[in-house]
Order: structure tokens, then sequence, then C-alpha cells
């Protein structure tokens, strides 16, 4: 099976790794030459180019460009696509993209890796990031089965678990336990920055260690994903944004009344419950 790839990126370099050493023909697209030099150079990609017609041979096409770049990509592909191509996508964001590509494409599968490090780029391609990490597959009343049991196959290949639900129910799922963690990581960073005291703020930044390191990492990554995810999933966002200033508030009352009961009540809440995000 020939499997595409366009956009060779973090999530896109490291899918074709992983694939082409499961046996998979890997072809790659990407905006620049010298990323599709690369990708047949790091075993990325068989063959690699910048022109879409490569993608005449695709069974399967995984889009892994940037969010707002999915719809006009696909659009660039239709025209070179066999009609049993099946393309799905791994943008962070689902019901956007699957309203936009399904009337383009009926053999669409939406998904989503929720995998990823902070960096970007085809150098910052891992082997073996999705084994183990969950794999959301958005299916609505119109995804062709037969579409979705390749998907399926090829990411269970991948060591992933998967998941199924539908893009509304994802975005709502990720809005809590990644969209308002990157918010919150990112302005943790901001907050600590307006230390209006030289001193304190320099010598902060001396004692960060791993407490910081763990809260912050997810907020000083590519800003380009944080600003996709903001402007994606906006509704969903500021709704789990407007529960958690609620929940805030709460806490800030609880600590201000000197409530230390309610307060380790709260603590041994979430330390008992954390476990269940992580499973
Ligand atoms: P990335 O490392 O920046 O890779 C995206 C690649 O797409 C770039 O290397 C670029 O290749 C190429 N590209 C950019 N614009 C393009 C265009 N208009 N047409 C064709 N190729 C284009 O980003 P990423 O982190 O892999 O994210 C890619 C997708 O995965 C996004 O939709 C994101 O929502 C999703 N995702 C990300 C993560 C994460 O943690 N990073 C996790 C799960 C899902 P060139 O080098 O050729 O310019």
């Amino acid at each position: 099976m020939k499997v595409g790839i366009v956009g060779l990126g973090l999530i896109g370099g490291s899918l074709g790794l992983d694939l082409r050493s499961l046996g998979y023909e890997i072809l790659g697209i990407s905006r620049r030459e010298s990323t599709c030099k690369l990708a047949e150079e790091l075993g990325v990609a068989d063959r690699a180019s910048v022109n879409f017609t490569l993608m005449s041979e695709a069974d399967i096409i995984f889009i892994c460009t940037p969010i707002a770049a999915i719809k006009p990509t696909v659009e660039q592909l239709i025209p070179h696509l066999k009609l049993t191509t099946i393309i799905t996508d791994v943008g962070s964001v689902k019901a956007p993209i699957v309203e936009e590509i399904s009337p383009l494409w009926s053999n669409f599968v939406g998904g989503h890796p929720m995998a990823g490090t902070e960096e970007n780029g085809i150098n910052a391609a891992q082997r073996k990031l999705f084994v183990d990490a969950p794999y959301v597959l958005t299916t609505t009343a119109n995804t062709p089965t037969e579409a979705v049991k390749t998907v399926e196959s090829i990411v269970r290949s991948l060591g992933s678990k998967i998941h199924f639900c539908s893009p509304q129910t994802h975005d709502r799922a990720v809005a809590w336990i990644s969209h308002l963690p990157l918010i919150i990581s990112a302005n943790l960073i901001s907050a600590c920055l307006d230390e209006s005291e030289t001193e304190v703020l320099e010598l902060a930044k001396n004692l960060a260690s791993s407490g910081f390191r763990d809260t912050s990492r997810v907020g000083g990554g590519n800003p380009e994903l944080g600003l996709m995810i903001a402007q994606n999933n906006q509704q969903e966002l500021l709704k789990v944004l407007l529960k958690y200033r609620q929940s805030l508030d709460n806490l800030i009352g609880l600590i201000e009344e000197e409530n230390w009961q309610e307060l380790e009540a709260k603590l041994q809440v979430t330390q008992k419950e954390r476990p269940t995000f992580l499973s």
C-alpha cells in the first residue's frame, strides 16, 4: 500500500519514519524543496516532492500541514487523486475540518494523534512517537466504513490506542485536556514575566526547576499551534476558560478566607483523580 504524507514536519515526519519501517511505501509532499530532500535523507519518505502529482499513486493520504493549510491542501490534491484514495488528517481540532473536507472528498476520515513535542519541523520528527498514545478517529453518519477500517488498521500498526467519537465531542474533550492546559501553561510563563522586581524575577529564573519545567512545557511550544487551536476551537476553549476562571476564583477565596480544610479536601481530590486522566 502506498501512503502519502502531505506536510513533512514533526507529525508528518514521525508518521513517515514509523510507517516506512512497517513496510509501507511513503510518498511525501512538503512546501519547501529543502524539506523534501531532507525527508529522503532522513528516511521519512521513499520519494518526496513539492509537486502534488506524486499523490496520484497514493492509496491513502495523511494531511499533516498546519490546520489553516488543510482545506487548501485538499483542494490542491483532488485533481491528482484516484477516486478510491482515502484522505485522513491529523489536525488538533476536528469539527471545522470535518465540516470543510467531507463535502470536498467523501472518502475522508478525520483523525488526531494525541502525541507531540514542543519542537516543530522535519528535524523534530522521531520514531515511535505514537506508541501507546491515544489516536482519535472522528466519524460521522457519512464516514465510509471501509475507509475507517483502513485508517484504523494503519493507526493500530503504529501502536496507538484508538478512540472513536464525533468531531464535536472530540473538540469539547480536547478543550479540557489539551487546549486549556496549553493556554494556562503559556499564561503561567507570561504572568511570571510580569514580576516587576528585576532581582526577584532573575532569582525566580535561576531557581526554576522540575516543577516549572513540567507546568510550563506545553505553554512554551510552537506559538503557531496555540494560535491555530484558539482560532479553530474558539467556542469550546472559551467555555472551559470561563469555567476555569470560576474555579480559580473559588480557590483564591479559600486561601483568602484561610479555609485550609476545604483547600486540603480539594487537593486530596486532585491527588486522587490525576491518575484517572493518565492511565
Ligand atoms: P510542523 O512541525 O510545523 O509541520 C508542518 C509542516 O507542514 C511543515 O514542516 C511545513 O513543511 C509543512 N507546511 C506548512 N505549510 C504548508 C502548506 N501550505 N502546504 C504544504 N505543507 C506545508 O507542525 P506539526 O506540529 O507537525 O503539526 C502539523 C499538524 O499536526 C497540525 O495540523 C497540528 O494541529 C497537528 N498536530 C500537532 C501536534 C503537535 O504536538 N505538534 C499533535 C497532534 C496533531 P516545510 O518544511 O516544507 O515548510
